[in-house]
């Protein structure tokens, strides 16, 4: 058997191979080390060999848990059982299952895309990238090149966060750094593939057949670009794995990075969109406090629209107006949620009926959700605003399918195809016919009783059934002497005996085929059922598109209802007036009312002289961090379309966010910080535009203080003088507060001292902050004294020290007298034998080892 298993492993080398054994599926030597401690199962060892293993009927739970891990999993089952001493069962595997193309519900997450993606880089070095969620059908794909390939790749699986991906088997050789991007990702299941897999001509073939179209026209390719390269592997990947119709995937859709506002990855986290950077779940996350949807469809949506902002303003102002709406009206919007929540899942019901694995109540579940779309858009009157209503000839098209649903199938529809029990009665006169035959059997045997008991005196003569044996006639003791002689004697008890007939037989055998007949007869009706539903996929995915965007647009106006935000107004001029600003998350896990607001104008119209750079200076704790982020929080959630935390919003719609934070986190990566700190910077430095929104938090502290200084003053000017980006920028270095430009603005975080203690009042001001107050904060955290005060004599030290004007010489303003002089320290102000003394006064005597003492 081991010989066997070692046979089929060498064809699944890169899957875990369920091995069935009778009632176990069985994993041995690597396979049983990674999953017991993948599972915490009991690792065993069978003549040398480890191994583990779980009961069949319970396999389910634990794959999904191994496809959550990114791993592949083949099923391995035995074809033939053998009798005793026939040498062993004949094993084949039968599926393979992985976390990208999994279609089962138990292995899927509700309310998450569940990608698997593909990457090529073309001979050219051209990246294409693509992905698709075959639970819905959502497929796309984009190309990039240049330098900032990686950092672009990075940003799409940010986004995407496929479960599995495809890549060439050489990108680690050729592009280490892009290859470095998928080295992050810790439950992604990565397959390699040859080079020659990427055959373009085939490719395209390959596509052209998937979608049913001719050419790739329509989709803007051509046999030429690499996305068709990378797109088809995909299919080719869905065709081998998961064996299915992929029907319900019509088409790809091409975008590119101007599509939408762009947010690269480190952003993304910094920002805590979708997942906090504590612990990667999304509580204290946008998406947690913006999520009010009541489908897995609407959320979904929610999510996607969170990775793609809009930066067309009447696009933005469209949906804006759409949750505005929704707003004004509060008995639509709860009727509205009320309904939503009786709708289910229409996109992965739709996807499971074209890959002809939807069963009963997958179809039972597309009737109550249709019942349910059908009523919600009765609630739209007719002065609702077009997008809300529907067309009168999907109305129909919907309608028909519900019908044909509801007229057709069993509300208590079973999930099994061969069991019976799916179609209504009254559907088809056939299966009423055969229906009719079995219940009245009953009656059929209930008169070939009465015939036995006349012909043979018997009066307590009975029919009865057992699974055993089938019908039997039971005779009681005292009544054998009156058995005739067509009764076969079957089988004797204490009491009596049981016979059957040659007329039971025949009876029998005509129930059993009655009952073979229906359920065969229902299995038939049902398949016909769902290939008319699959034969309107359009009107499906076309309900399943309408809620989605229903759902997404009422969780904005409920969470604006919940959350007292504002609409915001938009404007092309370039400025950003933000009063009365609040974090959207922290508000909500702060005491009611105690979030102090804050607003903030900055401008980056050339024409205009008002700030487009804000230098932000405050001790730690000041506030200034969620300051930050607020105020990109608050332009991002503009962009959705969402109402936003703030008093009043007026922006101009950005092209690109970023956010920095001073690096700290990034280690567990193994590069230095400062290192992966000046990678992001330069990111930025070239990447954004005077649209664009930048939000640097304590950038230039990886390294020593001259020359993180030096840095942060360095790219403040190049920000200001060469991309007028709009800025937000803090700092801890509050030397930086005698910076003078034109448009540059100082503020600080108000706080308020008094007998040595230190009130954060979390207000923002104009002007620079007095201090940095870390000594105060030293002091609370019980610093000695003389640390503190030598602490002081160097702030005076060095403030005395710093060059007030710019060293960059393509600053404008001549005004601005260029004077640059190192900052230095000047001598220690510790004596040596002080610290000496220091040091031996602290040591502990009584804890010391020899050795210790002696050095
Ligand atoms: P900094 O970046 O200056 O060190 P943070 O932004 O991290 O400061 O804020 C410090 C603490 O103050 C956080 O715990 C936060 O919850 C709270 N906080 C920040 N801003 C406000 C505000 N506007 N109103 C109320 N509490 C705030």
């Amino acid at each position: 058997m081991m010989a066997q298993y070692l046979r089929i492993k060498e064809d699944h080398r890169d899957a875990v191979l369920f091995f069935r054994l009778g009632d176990f599926y069985e994993m041995f030597h690597q396979d049983a080390i990674e999953v017991s401690r993948l599972l915490n199962l009991t690792l065993t060892q069978r003549a040398g060999n480890p191994m583990c293993g779980i009961p069949y009927h319970a396999s389910r739970v634990y794959i999904a848990r191994l496809l959550r891990a990114g791993k592949k999993i083949a099923i391995c089952e035995q074809l033939t059982i053998p009798g005793p001493g026939k040498g062993i069962a004949e094993r084949k595997v039968v599926e393979i299952i992985t976390p990208g193309t999994a279609v089962e519900e138990e292995y899927l997450e509700q309310n998450v895309n569940n990608y698997l993606a593909s990457f090529y880089v073309s001979p050219d070095g051209v990246c294409a990238y693509s992905y698709i969620d075959v639970t819905t059908g959502e497929f796309a794909g984009t190309v990039f090149s240049g330098p900032d390939s990686p950092e672009r790749f990075r940003k799409e699986l940010g986004r995407i966060q496929p479960r599995e991906i495809l890549v060439p088997q050489s990108l680690g050789d050729s592009y280490p750094i892009l290859a470095e991007a998928l080295a992050d990702q810790s439950s992604m299941l990565i397959n390699r593939y040859p080079e020659w897999s990427y055959n373009l001509q085939s490719a395209y073939k390959r596509l052209c057949g998937a979608f049913r179209t001719a050419s790739l026209q329509s989709f803007g390719l051509t046999e030429a670009s690499p996305l068709v390269a990378s797109a088809a592997l995909v299919i080719e990947y869905l065709n081998q794995t998961a064996g299915a119709a992929l029907s319900h995937v019509s088409g790809i859709t091409v975008y590119g990075e101007t599509d939408f506002l762009s947010i690269d990855d480190s952003t993304r986290k910094n920002l805590e969109l979708v997942q906090n950077l504590r612990d990667g779940s999304s509580s204290y996350t946008l998406y947690e406090v913006l999520n009010q949807t009541r489908t897995a469809m609407g959320a979904r949506l929610l999510r996607a629209w969170i990775h793609h902002p809009l930066t067309d303003r009447s696009a933005i102002e469209e949906r804006n107006s759409l949750v505005d709406y929704l707003y004004r009206s509060q008995r639509l919007l709860a009727r509205l949620r009320d309904h939503l929540s009786t709708v289910l899942d229409i996109e992965r019901l739709a996807a499971r009926v074209s890959m002809e694995r939807a069963h009963g109540k997958d179809l039972v579940a597309l009737k109550q959700s249709l019942e349910a779309f059908l009523k919600i858009q009765q609630i739209f009157s007719s002065d609702a605003p077009a997008s809300f209503r529907m067309e009168a000839a999907v109305a129909d098209s919907i309608l028909q399918l519900k019908e044909l649903l509801s007229s057709s199938l069993k509300e208590d529809c079973s999930i099994l195809l061969t069991e019976g029990n799916l179609i209504k009665d009254g559907w088809s006169p056939r299966l009423d016919e055969l229906r009719a035959l079995r219940d009245n059997s009953q009656a059929v045997l209930d008169a070939y009783v009465a015939e036995e008991r006349d012909n043979t005196g018997i009066q307590n003569l009975k029919i009865r059934y057992n699974r055993l044996i089938g019908y039997y006639l039971e005779v009681s003791k005292g009544n054998l002497h009156a058995v005739p002689s067509h009764f076969i004697r079957r089988r004797s008890l204490s009491n009596g005996e049981r016979f059957t007939t040659d007329r039971l037989v025949e009876l029998e055998t005509e129930l059993n085929g009655v009952h073979a007949n229906i359920t065969e007869l229902e299995q038939q009706l049902f398949l016909e059922i769902r290939a008319r539903v699959g034969a309107d996929l359009e009107t499906l995915s076309y309900a399943a598109k309408r809620i989605s965007r229903l759902d997404a647009l009422q969780s904005f106006a409920h969470a604006a209802t919940l959350y007292a935000w504002t609409k915001p107004a938009f404007s092309d001029s370039g400025v950003m007036d933000i009063r009365g600003g609040r974090h959207p998350v922290v508000e909500l896990h702060l005491p009611s009312g105690s979030f102090v607001p804050n607003g903030i104008t900055l401008d980056s119209a050339a024409e205009s002289d008002a700030p487009s750079f804000a230098l932000i200076t405050g001790p730690n704790m000041a506030g200034k961090s969620t300051f930050l982020r607020q105020t990109a929080l608050i332009t991002l959630m503009a962009q959705l379309g969402s109402f936003v935390p703030a008093e009043s919003v007026v922006l101009t719609p950005v092209d690109r966010i970023f956010c920095r934070v001073g690096a700290s986190d990034n280690l567990a990566r193994g590069e230095s910080t400062f290192l992966v700190e000046m990678t992001e910077t330069a990111h930025i430095l070239r990447t954004a535009t005077k649209s664009s929104l930048v939000i640097m938090d304590e950038v230039g502290r990886g390294t020593s203080t001259e020359d993180g200084l030096a840095i942060a003053r360095s790219v403040t000017e190049y920000l200001l003088h060469s991309i007028g980006a709009k800025t937000l920028f803090a700092t801890h270095y509050h030397e930086l507060s005698h910076l003078q430009f034109p448009r540059l603005a100082h503020f600080c975080l108000d706080v308020l001292e008094s007998e040595g203690t230190v009130v954060f009042l979390k207000k923002l001001r104009s002007g620079a902050s007095a201090n940095s107050y870390g000594i105060h904060v030293a002091r609370l955290a019980g610093i000695p004294d003389q640390v503190l005060e030598a602490a002081k004599k160097y702030v005076k030290l060095r403030e005395n020290d710093f060059p007030e004007a710019s060293a960059l010489s393509s600053v404008p303003d001549a005004a601005i007298e260029a004077k640059s002089k190192p900052i230095s320290f000047g001598p220690s102000l510790f004596p040596e034998e002080e610290l000496i003394l220091n040091e031996l006064l602290s040591i502990s005597i009584e804890s010391l080892t020899p050795l210790q003492a002696l050095t």
